[in-house]
């Protein structure tokens, strides 16, 4: 599926609607470069899953929790130097929970993304243009797509 937002505001409607589509137990693995969008779409997947309070990039910490609808993981990898990080942190707990695991910059923990997954990616087109693409695989792919093509 591809959708081509012409400001942030049309990214957040998606978000939204993703949010609202997700029944838990997704790994969302988002890449983009820095600036695409990925906190943005994040903060409205929460809106979506009625999480009331703001979510900040969370730059120094790996994951932070929040509570709504669902449990919604949302981790920044971009500051890891191992992956033993992510072992370290347990993410498998995160990953196989009935929450929703949201990851920004998924591309560089590849090797342990699960194949079931939700993969988002924004690609930058000009200054307010994004193209942002949702493949995936498994239950919690082909339920979005359901949800997003009505
Ligand atoms: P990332 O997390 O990928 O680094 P952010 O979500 O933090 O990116 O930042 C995206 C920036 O781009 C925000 O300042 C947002 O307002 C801006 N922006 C402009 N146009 C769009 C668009 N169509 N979709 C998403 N963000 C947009
Ligand atoms: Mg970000």
């Amino acid at each position: 599926m591809q959708f081509k937002t012409i400001s942030d505001l049309e990214t957040r409607d998606l978000g939204f609607l993703i949010g609202r589509a997700l029944k838990g137990g997704e790994v969302i693995a988002m890449t983009g470069d820095l600036g695409a969008g990925k906190t943005t779409i994040t903060k409205s997947i929460a809106a979506g899953l009625d999480i009331g309070d703001y979510i900040t990039s969370p730059t120094f910490t790996i994951v932070n929790e929040y509570e709504g609808r669902l449990k919604l993981y949302h981790f920044d990898v971009y500051r890891i130097s191992d992956i033993e990080e992510m072992y370290d942190l347990g993410y498998e707990e995160y990953f196989d929970s009935d929450g929703v695991s949201v990851i920004e910059w998924a591309n560089l923990i590849e090797q342990i993304l699960p194949k079931d997954k939700i993969s988002i990616d924004i690609k930058n087109l000009d200054e307010w243009s994004r193209m942002i693409v949702i493949s995936g695989e498994g239950a919690g792919f082909e339920n979005l797509e359901k949800e997003l093509k009505k």
